[in-house]
């Protein structure tokens, strides 16, 4: 059986309830849960120094990430053999040395390499460095596949990836900017490709009106069910 006990810890100067478990596992892991609550599985043998000395390697993780979802938040520590969400997909990550920092993915797998592959938060950084890359690039490709709504004078806009997390994207004409959430990368395709194509008719119609729907529901007529399958993958 498992065992199961709250440790408080400050976060951004209040008081954090933090589920801790202990378990037959190898190392100690803490994540964001559904609800947003931070929860730490330690192994069965591990003292309170142990714990204690990885809480405080943890506490400017926790703090940026206390109180979001799972969906948007990225570990602080990778280990081979991990497990990361990629493209709507669980996918086992696979860590192995390079010279240069890239990420490849086949089906339920993703293979990062780096330098230092040995060292978990140096992956971690390293695997947010790839994300981005990866997220650009796919994100560029699919925003081409709708280029026929963007008005000619505004050619292909530029793609800029943030790390936002209260909203996926947003379309500026004056800058002829596109803006993604970095998150968004964790869905599937064709919810991708529904904020895609909803940021590009924004090249048209500025608001959100009667015209925007059409416009976006002639291109895609089922972009409603995309977007509530978005929502969905994001209370993960
Ligand atoms: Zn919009």
């Amino acid at each position: 059986m498992y065992q199961e006990e709250l440790i408080i810890q400050e976060v951004n100067g209040a008081p954090c309830e933090i589920r801790m478990t202990r378990k037959n596992v190898k190392r100690m892991t803490l994540r964001i849960d559904r609800q947003g609550n931070p929860c730490l599985s330690v192994p069965l043998r591990a003292t309170r120094a142990d714990i204690w000395k990885f809480m405080m390697s943890c506490s400017d993780w926790l703090a940026r990430n206390v109180g979001k979802r799972e969906f948007f938040t990225l570990p602080d520590r990778l280990h081979d053999g991990d497990e990361v969400f990629l493209l709507g997909e669980p996918r086992k990550l696979m860590i192995r040395s390079a010279a240069r920092t890239s990420m490849t993915f086949v089906s339920g797998a993703a293979v990062l390499y780096l330098r230092d592959a040995g060292d978990p938060e140096k992956a971690a950084s390293a695997y947010e460095k790839a994300l981005k890359e990866l997220a650009l690039s796919v994100f560029q490709e699919r925003l081409s596949r709708y280029a026929d709504v963007i008005p000619e004078r505004f050619g292909m806009p530029r793609i800029k990836i943030r790390k936002m997390t209260s909203r996926w994207g947003s379309a500026n004409q004056t800058t002829n900017e596109i803006h993604l959430s970095l998150f968004l990368i964790k869905a599937p395709l064709d919810c991708i490709d529904s904020v895609v194509l909803h940021e590009a008719v924004h090249f048209t119609h500025m608001d959100h009106g009667t015209e925007f729907y059409e416009m976006l529901l002639d291109r895609m007529p089922d972009y409603k069910q995309r977007s509530t399958k978005l929502k969905e993958y994001a209370r993960k």
